[in-house]
């Protein structure tokens, strides 16, 4: 049977992996897990990261003075600048990247649905549709990788096209390591 290089993809770590949530709570991803045996996992929880403890107050994104901010209301702690220097670090570690799948709806690593409100008094956000502080990076610094959240991939054609662009690219990126296109070849399709 034909070998596939395994890709390397970081995945919110309370999808399956940590009881990480503001709450302890885990989130049971039974699709996400499904790739285990094929893919390597890089777990990684950006809020417990910055020092944040399970359980936690949640967090939110707020607009304030045109700034997007990322708040703990309970505390009124302003995590802003934690988060984003955690992110930037973390992020240009990583070597070999193949994709991302990330929590949705999280102001830390949502990456389409995010609520940011007007103020810490309010509860009506001014808008549902953005990233948060980590998924948004994530989206900025690598454009070409497979990136999708936990929800868009229980649709089937959406969770496909993740798939292969997942393999598709860790192939080239082994690809690009070998010197001669034989050896390129007699590695990835040894059956052919
Ligand atoms: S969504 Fe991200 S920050 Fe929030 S618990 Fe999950 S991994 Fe941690």
């Amino acid at each position: 049977m034909r070998e596939f290089t395994r890709p390397n993809i970081v995945v919110s770590k309370c999808l399956g992996f940590a009881a990480c949530r503001w709450n302890a709570e885990i989130i049971q991803a039974d699709n996400i897990k499904k790739l285990e045996p094929y893919v390597n996992f890089i777990p990684v929880c950006p809020e417990v990261e910055i020092g944040l403890g399970i359980p936690r107050d949640p967090i939110q994104i707020v607009s304030m003075n045109g700034e997007e901010k990322l708040i703990q209301p309970a505390s009124g702690n302003d995590l802003t600048e934690k988060m984003i220097k955690f992110t930037d670090l973390f992020l240009s570690s990583l070597d070999e990247i193949d994709g991302f799948i990330l929590k949705s709806r999280s102001p830390s690593c949502g990456i389409n649905d995010v609520k940011i409100y007007p103020s810490l008094e309010t509860t009506d956000p001014i808008s549902s549709n953005n990233s948060g502080f980590f998924g948004r990076r994530v989206l900025e610094i690598f454009p070409d990788l497979a990136i999708n959240d936990e929800c868009q991939l229980k649709d089937s054609k959406i969770r496909q096209d993740f798939l292969k662009k997942l393999f598709t690219r860790a192939c080239f990126r082994e690809g690009q390591k070998v010197n001669k296109i034989e050896d390129f070849v007699k590695r990835n399709f040894k059956n052919l």
